[in-house]
């Protein structure tokens, strides 16, 4: 069997294929078109693999952009397909802490990636990937060298919480001839005591799991499991989890299908 996850995110458009034993993945940034970048990579993907779109069972569209795709048999909330992929790929998570280049996200999962309750924050782009392009953009990095260039270094802080306000603050530390890696030190405890402060809402976190694209920033990671005092666990492929998650759906629904047969 043969089903598709398409999560077309702010910033990247995700597709996964699951195949009965296999895992197949594109991603690309999904620039100012979700309908055209979504239709491309996932077009592209089945391509690659010399699939049609009709050897597909079932697909799953998530992300901002998942309305705007016309293939699709099911759209479903970005929160619920995170607590999918999370409870497939790490069984026993009962937080999921998912931060992409829009949003960020608190989701509290029950035995079978159930959602229980969310907080989100999806009105300002502080504790978001967001922040972290603005900053890197400033610094003249990409935001994967962010974590290595933090390493072992002392936060600066940063005052400003609005991005704006704190790429004008970066250009004046810089002007200060400020180090760099305590700067994004400094941003990377930023961004995480944001999020802390969301997860915090929903009390006590038990087993905690750090899902999309900011998840690969281990100095993010690290702050984090300093403000809410637990270990958190990123899947492989973290910035894939909601697209997993959207494929993990798309076959429940097909085997529930046969099921009722
Ligand atoms: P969305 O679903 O909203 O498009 P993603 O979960 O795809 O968001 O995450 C996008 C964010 O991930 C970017 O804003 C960026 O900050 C971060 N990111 C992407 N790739 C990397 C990387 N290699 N290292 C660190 N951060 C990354």
């Amino acid at each position: 069997m043969l089903v598709a996850g398409i999560d077309v995110g702010s910033t990247a458009t995700k597709v996964v294929l699951l195949a009965d034993r296999e895992i197949h993945s594109a991603l690309a940034p999904t620039g100012w078109s979700p309908r055209q970048t979504g239709t491309d990579t996932y077009q592209g993907l089945l391509r690659k693999l010399g699939l049609s779109e009709e050897q597909v069972a079932y697909v799953v569209g998530t992300g901002y952009g998942r309305i705007s795709l016309p293939f699709i048999d099911q759209a479903v909330t970005e929160i619920t397909c995170h607590a999918r992929g999370v409870a497939g790929l790490l069984p026993g998570t009962s937080l999921v802490i998912d931060v992409g280049g829009q949003d960020s996200k608190v989701i509290k999962t029950g035995p079978r990636g159930e959602v229980l309750d969310f907080v989100m924050n999806d009105k300002c782009a502080a504790g978001t990937g967001r922040f972290l392009q603005v900053i890197a953009a400033t610094l003249g990095v990409e935001v994967n060298e962010l974590s290595d260039l933090a390493e072992n270094k002392p936060p600066l802080p940063l005052n400003s919480m609005c991005a704006v306000f704190a790429e004008s603050e970066v250009i004046g530390l810089l002007a200060a001839n400020r180090d760099k890696g305590e700067i994004i030190s400094g941003l990377h405890h930023s961004v995480a005591q944001r999020i802390a402060t969301l997860a915090q809402r929903l009390g006590p976190p038990g087993k905690t799991a750090f899902t999309g694209g900011v998840a690969k920033n281990a100095g993010v990671r690290q702050c984090l499991e300093t403000l809410i005092g637990v270990k958190v666990t990123v899947p492989e492929n973290c910035q894939l989890t909601g697209a997993l998650g959207a494929a993990f759906l798309a076959r429940d629904f097909v085997q529930r299908t046969k099921n009722n047969k």
